[in-house]
């Protein structure tokens, strides 16, 4: 069994994909140009805002929108305790200072409340501006925009969108890329939406934004890439990727985002009235499923369940095992604010396998070891 069966969709993608790379290799354009150009509009019309920057990876996006809108040293950026380590390793890569923030049990996503009690402990202790808050949309679900935003607005931050998982999902008719004042996602393979290799992209409403990671993406550029007008980096994303992603975007569109949630519907009854917390999405809430998560009571019964799925042939993940601020790479950082769910969470959740190529009878497979486990 696969815990994301990529090779899967590639057998069933292969005739287009085949065709678009070999396309692309004959052109003999590998950086830039159409193809690229077309893929960010097509992302910037989907997601539903005026520009779609693409670059080289998830983090690179990331980092460029921190570059863009100038967040450097004396600067607090606000970033769930409970990410993959790239949210928060982007920010003293700028100069600024990482501040973890607790989420919410049952969404995994950021706590309003805790956010806002880390940015009065910044503020007391008077050493830092707050300057932004990244909220990401964990496991594909996004955050609650709408409280994130009220406390944002309330202490003048921006909002940073880490949509890596969370491209596809919704809040009512809005997609995920297009919350906060910018958004950044993440093109890595086993994502929602997956190149073959690394891809990430920038997308916000704002001109000047827009204007500057063009800029920035590309040493910096200004009129053409010999006048350098700031000190950027290189990350592009390169056609060959963007061949892959247009056909990939097509099938996401058309099957693949769909599948995932009818695959969520068969876990949620195949384990319901088990000894786990099944994932939720709250009303108004649409999830993209770059996993699905349970909690199990403790971190004895998740640490046995995932040794027995193993023992049965089934793979799992721990996503994720270490809360940020427990990262040797952070060791020394100042902790503001408790953060009691995130580490809940490191000693609990447990991912099962989760893609759109797979079966009610595979869900079954995954349910029944869990049932007997529980037995
Ligand atoms: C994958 C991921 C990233 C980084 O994306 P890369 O393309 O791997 O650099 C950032 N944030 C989150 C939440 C992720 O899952």
């Amino acid at each position: 069994m696969e815990f994301r069966d990529l090779k899967r969709q590639y057998q069933v993608l292969k005739p287009q994909i085949d065709a678009a790379v070999l396309d692309t290799m004959a052109s003999a354009g590998f950086i830039g140009g159409t193809r690229v150009q077309a893929l960010e509009e097509r992302l910037a019309r989907y997601v539903g805002v005026k520009h779609c920057v693409t670059c080289g990876n998830g983090t690179d996006a990331l980092q460029l929108m921190l570059m863009a809108w100038g967040v450097g040293p004396g600067d607090a950026v606000f970033v769930p305790d409970f990410t993959f380590f790239a949210s928060g390793e982007v920010v003293p890569y700028v100069g600024a200072v990482p501040v973890f923030y607790d989420v919410c049990r049952e969404t995994f996503n950021a706590s309003a409340e805790s956010l806002e009690q880390a940015i009065q402990a910044v503020l007391a202790e008077g050493k830092l501006k707050p300057k932004a808050v990244i909220a990401v949309d964990l496991y594909g679900l996004p955050a609650d925009y709408p409280a994130i935003g009220a406390v944002a607005e309330k202490y003048g931050l921006k909002v940073l969108e880490d949509a890596a998982q969370g491209f596809g999902g919704c809040v009512g008719l809005n997609r995920a890329g297009s919350f906060g004042d910018g958004a950044c996602t993440s093109f890595f393979p086993a994502k929602p939406l997956g190149c073959y290799g690394d891809g990430g992209a920038v997308f916000t409403d704002d001109d000047e934004t827009a204007a500057l990671v063009r800029s920035l993406c590309v040493h910096g550029k200004g009129g053409d890439k010999y006048d350098n007008v700031r000190i950027g980096m290189n990350s592009r994303l390169d056609a060959l990727q963007a061949a892959v992603l247009d056909v990939k975007l097509t099938a996401f569109e058309r099957d693949e985002l769909m599948a995932v949630n009818r695959a969520a519907g068969w876990y949620g009854e195949a384990l319901a009235g088990l000894p786990l917390a099944l994932p939720v999405a709250p009303e108004g809430f649409y999830s993209s499923w770059a996993q699905y998560t349970v909690r199990a009571a403790d971190r004895q019964t998740r640490d046995a369940l995932q040794a027995a799925l193993k023992a049965r042939g089934i793979p799992t993940m721990v996503y994720y095992p270490k809360p940020m601020h427990s990262q040797t790479a952070f060791r020394g950082a100042r902790q503001y604010v408790p953060c009691p769910n995130a580490e809940h969470l490191c000693g609990t959740v447990l991912s099962l396998p989760m893609h759109p190529y797979l079966d009610q009878e595979t869900v079954q497979t995954v349910a029944e070891g869990v049932r007997a486990h529980f037995a």
